[in-house]
Formats: structure tokens, C-alpha cells, sequence
């Protein structure tokens, strides 16, 4: 099995999931008593946070290269980055390491091809849904993205810092989400990928006509795969 490295912290509510998915798909492949081999680096988000609002976004990235280059040395095999919103620098930290960086736009691109959903809408914060970082890798995969208009992608990223990421989840902000999620239905989404890594701890399948497309289920399971593909489990 090979070692998966995790940057974490962004928030740890997430974090926590991460862990607990890959370990519970190692488990369910491998045998009861089987784990993950894994390194996880958590950083505190509070600078990171005020970074990325604050547009200082090489800051962030100087923070996060560093937590790729302290996993590699610990004897990471791959880099795990567990926020989406952090991809926009994934470039400085991917050139930071030898290793490899699985990119969370691939695994929910390649999910949204398997299962043949080609438009989606997009949830995350506004850097995510505003910016090209991700949309433009779903695109490069064939995926045609929609974004909630203003107003609601506002609603969306105040409720992820303010709720989601300190471990509030709430009814009020439930149906918020499955308001935005109904908008995008009737612009044509066939899936919603949930591009925030905290978003599954409010919205679940059952919460949502459309199929959903959780990034942290899908990298947490990319994760897995490069872990066992080296066949020496
Ligand atoms: N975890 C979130 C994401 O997936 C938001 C927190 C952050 O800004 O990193 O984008």
C-alpha cells in the first residue's frame, strides 16, 4: 500500500471526513482491521483564510508548499489537497514536489463523465465559482459548468465560512442550498458537484433531485486508488 499525504485544516471539519472516508474504503476493500497509510499536515486556516480573502493568494500558497514539501519528506507517496478553493494554487505546490498531486477536479470530472450528467452546476465558494481554476479542468474533461447567479453565490460562501467550516449545520441553510440547487435544475444541471469540501455535511443525496457529485467522497476515493494500485497491499 502506498503512503497518502494529506493537507488538511481547510477546514478540519472536512479534514475529519477525508480521514474517515479512506479509511473506511481501505476497510471495505482490504478486511476489517486494514487502515490507511497515511501522513496528514493540518494547517491553521485562520491565516489562510484571511490570505484568500485578502487576495494574497501566493501567502496561502507559501503556506501550503510548505505542508507538500513537510508530507514528501515524511514519506508521503502523493499529495492530497482537501479543499477545493486551495486548487487555485495547486500549480506552486504540484512544481514544489516530486511527487504526485491529485487534483480534486479531476476526480469529480471523471465522475460526472461516468456517469454521463456532461452539464453541472457548481457549488463552492465564490473563489471557486467565480474563478477559472476548476471550471476550466471540468471543462478540459468535456463538462459544459453552471454557476448560481449572484445573489445566491453569495448565500452559498457566506454560509460555508461562517456555518459549514465552525461545524454549524442548519435547516435554514439546508433549504437555502436546495433552493440554488432547483435554480440550477431548471437551467439545465444534470448533477450538482458539491466543490467544497464541507458541502456533504449539509446536503445529502437524499436532500437533492439531481444526483450529487461530492468532491470530498470523490478525491478521498482517488486517494484510495493510488494508494492500492501499486498491487503490494
Ligand atoms: N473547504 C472548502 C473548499 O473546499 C472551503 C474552505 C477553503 O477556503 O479552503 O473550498
Amino acid at each position: 500500500m502506498r503512503t497518502i499525504g494529506l493537507i488538511g485544516g481547510m477546514s478540519w471539519e472536512s479534514s475529519a471526513e477525508y480521514y474517515r472516508i479512506i479509511n473506511q474504503r481501505i476497510r471495505d476493500q482490504l478486511g476489517p482491521l486494514r487502515s490507511a497509510q497515511l501522513l496528514m499536515y493540518s494547517v491553521d486556516f485562520g491565516p489562510v483564510e484571511q490570505a484568500q480573502h485578502a487576495g494574497r493568494w501566493n501567502d496561502a500558497a507559501q503556506i501550503l508548499v510548505d505542508a507538500a514539501k513537510r508530507l514528501q519528506v515524511g514519506g508521503a507517496e502523493c499529495i492530497v489537497l482537501c479543499t477545493n478553493t486551495m486548487h487555485l494554487v495547486a500549480p506552486q505546490i504540484e512544481a514544489a514536489v516530486s511527487i504526485p498531486f491529485l487534483h480534486i477536479a479531476d476526480a469529480a470530472g471523471a465522475a460526472a463523465v461516468e456517469a454521463n450528467t456532461l452539464t453541472v452546476g457548481l457549488l463552492g465558494t465564490a473563489f471557486t465559482m467565480e474563478q477559472e481554476f476548476l471550471k476550466a479542468r471540468l471543462a478540459v474533461q468535456g463538462l459544459t459548468v453552471l454557476v448560481p447567479d449572484e445573489h445566491e453565490r453569495q448565500a452559498v460562501h457566506r454560509i460555508i465560512y461562517e456555518e459549514l467550516c465552525v461545524g454549524v449545520i442548519s435547516d435554514a441553510s439546508r433549504q437555502v442550498y436546495q433552493r440554488v440547487i432547483e435554480s440550477l435544475a431548471a437551467r439545465g444541471a444534470q448533477a450538482i458537484i458539491l466543490g467544497c469540501t464541507e458541502i456533504g455535511l449539509l446536503i445529502k443525496p437524499e436532500h437533492s433531485d439531481l444526483p450529487l457529485l461530492d468532491t470530498t467522497e470523490l478525491h478521498a476515493q482517488a486517494a484510495v486508488a493510488f494508494a492500492l494500485d501499486d498491487q503490494a497491499v
